[in-house]
């Protein structure tokens, strides 16, 4: 095996690159994988092929394209099961994490009452924000939302303060969009089970950057989207244990969900079908479990490896530019590194790279708390893929310095 230090002085990343049709195509430095990964052409013929091989809908016919269908839609959820360390009637397949959080809230905004908490992190993306904000609207019960300390790490000592009997579901990013802190999820879950509050972490920024173990993590919930994973939009995945998805009402009603329809009242289908009605996006389950091959062909440890490498390289170079200032102070980020020039507009910046062809992205990531806690309403985000490499590194900072220096008119 090649040691990952010779495979990154051997250019590992770029070697990557070759399993991506349109960075080969686009000369562009790509640095926005946070936002949404590009697609290897494995997927990219998955999906094709599918299409040309297989197509009908699933779970309905009894013709041969209509069971090859059903099977490979099965099989993607095995796929992703195995991935996680899940079982395969613990997966729901969704839209994406937006949707696999507003299928958990709406239905906990059934189940709370007055008197009851939910308890989320001042670092959430608004997909895990907003849902439960709302949910307590609905209810009566109570939002309540813990803090980071200026690092950027969860302040444990508040979060320990807020949580009580009274939580009944705690709400925590596995990997903040803008931070890019690993969180202690295993020790938040822990935590939380012992006040009886169930878990549900937002896997979207993980799942395609370090491993995810779901019995490791001991959660109740786990929310993640293909588009990060190299897969294909329009797909997502909702992992809750068997009896937490149980104890959740129906999302949406429709075909495919059902036990029984009589005029009198339906009953309904077991989980996960429970949760998946109408036609699902069965096509993009096979580009999803073909993206889940392709990471697990390279190997999690190896990726996050590379990745972790990358960020503290990039760390190294990017704080030795003068008046840079980042969203959390720590250098222990993954992938993910928010920051601002001082005195100069984010979005200038991001222009004058643009112009540069790089991708990167400027705006609050759909997490304003988190960037109103650290006083910057505004941060230009780098992130990193499993094809960025050292050259992006390079290329990211010297354009960087030079659109300070036309900036600042100097
Ligand atoms: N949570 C986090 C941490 C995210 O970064 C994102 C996407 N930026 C989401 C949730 C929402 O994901 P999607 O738009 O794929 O539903």
């Amino acid at each position: 095996m090649i040691h990952l230090k010779n495979m990154w002085m051997n250019g590992w990343g770029s070697m990557l690159k070759e399993d991506f049709p349109l960075l080969l195509k686009e000369p562009i430095v790509y640095l926005d994988s946070a936002a949404s990964a590009q697609k290897p052409q494995t997927v990219l013929e998955s999906i094709d092929s599918f299409y040309r091989s297989s197509y009908a809908n699933i779970h309905r016919g009894q013709c041969s394209l209509a069971v090859r269908a059903t099977e490979a839609y099965e099989n993607a959820r095995r796929t992703v099961a195995d991935f996680i360390h899940a079982n395969t009637n613990e997966i729901v397949f969704t839209k994406g994490t937006t949707e696999s959080i507003n299928l958990i809230a709406s239905g906990y905004a059934q189940l709370l009452y007055p008197g009851d908490e939910v308890l989320v992190c001042i670092a959430e993306h608004h997909a895990d924000f907003v849902p439960w904000q709302q949910a307590c609207l609905r209810s009566g019960a109570t939002f309540k939302v813990f803090d980071v300390l200026p690092s950027g790490k969860i302040d444990l000592a508040d979060f320990q303060a807020k949580l009580s009997h009274k939580t009944k579901i705690v709400a925590m990013t596995h990997i903040s969009n803008v931070l890019g802190m690993i969180n202690p999820v295993r020790k938040i879950s822990e935590l939380a089970h012992q006040v009886g509050a169930k878990v549900l972490i937002d896997g979207a920024q993980s799942i395609a950057h370090i491993p995810v173990d779901i019995k490791d993590i001991d959660c109740d919930f786990l929310a993640f989207s293909g588009h990060k994973l190299y897969g294909p939009t329009g797909i997502g995945v909702l992992y809750g244990k068997k009896e937490a998805l149980e104890s959740l009402p129906p999302y949406q009603f429709g075909g495919d969900m059902i036990r029984r329809v009589t005029v009198e009242g339906t009953t309904f289908a077991d989980v996960p079908a429970r949760f998946e009605a109408g036609t699902t996006p069965f096509v993009e389950t096979v580009g999803l479990a073909e993206a889940i091959r392709y990471v697990q062909r390279i190997g999690m440890e190896k990726i996050a490896d590379h990745e972790r490498f990358l960020t503290r390289n990039f760390l190294d170079q990017l704080q030795a530019v003068s008046g840079v200032l980042l969203v959390g102070e720590s250098n222990e980020k993954h992938g993910i590194v928010s920051f601002n020039i001082k005195d100069i507009h984010p979005a200038d910046i991001a222009f004058a790279l643009a112009q540069e062809h790089i991708c990167v992205r400027v705006g609050h990531h759909c997490a304003m708390p988190i960037h109103h806690r650290f006083g910057q309403e505004l941060s230009l985000r780098v992130s990193f893929g499993l094809y960025n490499d050292e050259s992006d590194i390079s290329v990211f900072v010297n354009a960087l310095k030079k659109a300070i220096t036309l900036l600042r008119g100097n």
